[in-house]
């Protein structure tokens, strides 16, 4: 009995790191969780308000903290020019889970 609670329990916690993996995945493919799909703003301003205002990716909660906020240059794969993103790094302030977030600011099309 003790010892089949304990592998219910073993097991539960298993599922539970394998659904908070899967939620980082999903958040990866959404706009917003990779270089390749950055969320359009207009500002820079919006950014971060933004970020913080998603929900954590592992355990769902409305507690993003804003760790940092950079301005990098990436190019994605070497044939397209390359872009400047914001980056706002959030961590839950509920589970601690990192997540990072690409934004664009205003939409410069290459001429
Ligand atoms: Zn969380």
């Amino acid at each position: 009995m003790t010892k089949r609670l304990r592998t219910e329990r073993r097991e539960a916690a298993r599922d539970l790191a394998k659904l908070a993996q899967t939620r980082a995945k999903l958040a990866a493919l959404e706009r917003g969780g990779a270089a390749d799909r950055p969320i359009e703003v207009a500002s820079a301003s919006i950014a971060e308000p933004h970020a913080a205002n998603l929900e954590c990716a592992a355990c769902g909660a409305h507690a993003q903290r804003v760790d940092e906020h950079v301005a990098v240059t990436v190019s994605p794969d070497g044939r397209e020019p390359a872009r400047r993103l914001r980056v706002v790094r959030l961590r839950c302030s509920r589970c601690g889970t990192r997540r990072d977030v690409f934004f664009r600011v205003g939409t410069v099309l290459p001429s």
